[in-house]
């Protein structure tokens, strides 16, 4: 059987630990078969990244610009122990949060489902996927204690150090008590909604934004008319076109209605929501390793990875030679993703018919009762009695569907 061809290549960027094992498995047993893989490689493992003094991880961001695709694994973000386990010569930043600064990029994470793994909200029979604005509010927030009572005011300068506005935030008399003042931009604010609208057209979702307006009447009133307005006078047409709707609501009424929905929307979250909703959301779908995430900038690059961590304590049980039952799924889909992204951009649909019958093999071989353990657990289906499979069995029962 002739390999199929590729016009463009995918940045390829390898990570750490287990991941990195499952990595090479991948393009093994389930990618190379088939595909003619073409491909720019970065190595993001800890090891290289300390060689290179981080320069490796810029080099594949700006390639990944270059390329505008990039699929990757994940990679360690090193603190105090990893310093002293790798012997690195610095505490490295997290390579995802320099690619994120490079890319300009809003994170959409998505879960896999399979017929047998029931969420948690058993109403939800399609994918919730979560875009979290990943810029400011209280992330970049300045806040402190006071002690002595007193005022607190937020003055506002213009660029010559002249007050142009000072607010009185509160006055504490006599008390103790703490004050924050937070920040947005914009420009990061149209990047976000930018993003969302192409991501929605993109998978011809729904899209859902929700913020608390009626309390917070310029700060998050601003990010509301910020999406209407580019809504409007950019994406309107389009998605009439594409027959999807864009509603902006209030952020408890959006929570309320996300539980009683069936899925199948793209839910758009400020820095806050973001984080704590997405944690929600990815625990009642089940599994991290059936969490995907994908990075998407507003002038159009994708970086495509799994949502978990290199899973650390199955890669040293892989070290010492045990068996490992570690989920590969979420890091395949990065695959799938990034190869079905080239063969749209690059008009090459047998690549894409490739990447789409690679996740349908995936999902089949769990629907079919073959998983990892962390699914056993989760799958319920009449008649079938789950197998818990051996990290690299998996991949030989997805290829044997192939
Ligand atoms: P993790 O690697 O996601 O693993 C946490 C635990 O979740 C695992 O120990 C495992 O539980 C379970 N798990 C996660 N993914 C799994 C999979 N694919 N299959 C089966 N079980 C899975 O998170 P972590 O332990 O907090 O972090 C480990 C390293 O990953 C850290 O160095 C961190 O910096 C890095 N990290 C990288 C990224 C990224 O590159 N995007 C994201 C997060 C963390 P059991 O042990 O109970 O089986
Ligand atoms: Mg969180």
């Amino acid at each position: 059987m002739a390999k199929i061809a590729m016009k463009n290549p995918v940045v390829e960027m390898d990570g750490d630990e287990m991941t990195r094992v499952l990595w090479q498995w991948i393009k093994e047993d389930l990618i190379c078969p088939y595909v003619d893989l073409k491909t720019e490689y970065y190595d993001l493992g800890l090891v290289h990244r300390d060689e290179t003094n981080d320069q490796v991880t810029v080099d594949a961001a700006n390639a990944n610009k270059k390329y505008k695709v990039g699929v990757k694994c994940a990679t360690i973000t090193p603190n105090a122990q990893r310093v002293e386990e790798y012997k690195l010569k610095q505490m490295w930043k997290s390579p995802n949060g320099t690619i994120r600064r490079i890319l300009d990029g809003t994170v959409f994470r998505a879960p896999i489902l399979a017929k047998g793994i029931t969420p948690y909200i058993p109403g939800w029979k399609k994918p919730i996927v979560l875009a979290r604005h990943a810029y400011g509010d209280v992330y970049a927030g300045v806040e402190t204690q006071v002690k002595q009572g007193g005022k607190a005011y937020l003055v506002v300068e213009d660029s010559e150090g002249k007050a142009v506005e000072k607010l009185l935030v509160q006055d504490f008399k006599n008390s103790d008590g703490i004050v924050q003042a937070v920040h947005n931009l914009d420009k990061s604010i149209e990047s976000f909604a930018r993003s969302c609208f192409n991501y929605a057209l993109d998978v011809k979702m729904p899209l859902w934004f929700a913020t608390k307006d009626t309390i917070s009447k310029k700060y998050d009133h601003h990010f509301k008319d910020i999406f209407a307005h580019i809504y409007e006078t950019e994406y309107k047409a389009k998605f009439e076109e594409a027959g999807i709707e864009y509603m902006y609501t209030l952020i408890d009424d959006a929570v309320a209605r996300i539980v009683r929905s069936e899925g199948g929307i793209l839910w758009a979250c400020k820095n806050y929501d973001g984080d704590v909703m997405s944690d929600m959301v990815a625990t009642a779908y089940g599994s991290l390793g059936l969490m995907t995430s994908v990075l998407v900038s507003p002038d159009g690059n994708y970086e495509f990875e799994a949502a978990h961590g290199t899973v650390t304590r199955h890669y040293y049980k892989h070290l010492k030679g045990e068996e490992t039952s570690t989920n590969s799924v979420a890091t395949i889909f990065a695959w799938t993703g990034a190869l079905k992204k080239r063969g749209e951009l690059d008009n090459t649909p047998e690549l894409v018919e490739f990447a789409k019958r690679l996740e349908q093999a995936t999902v089949r071989t769990i629907e079919e009762g073959e998983m990892t353990g962390d699914l056993v657990p989760l799958f319920h289906a009449e008649g079938i009695t789950p197998k818990k499979l051996e990290s690299r069995t998996f991949l030989k029962a997805v290829a044997k569907r192939m």
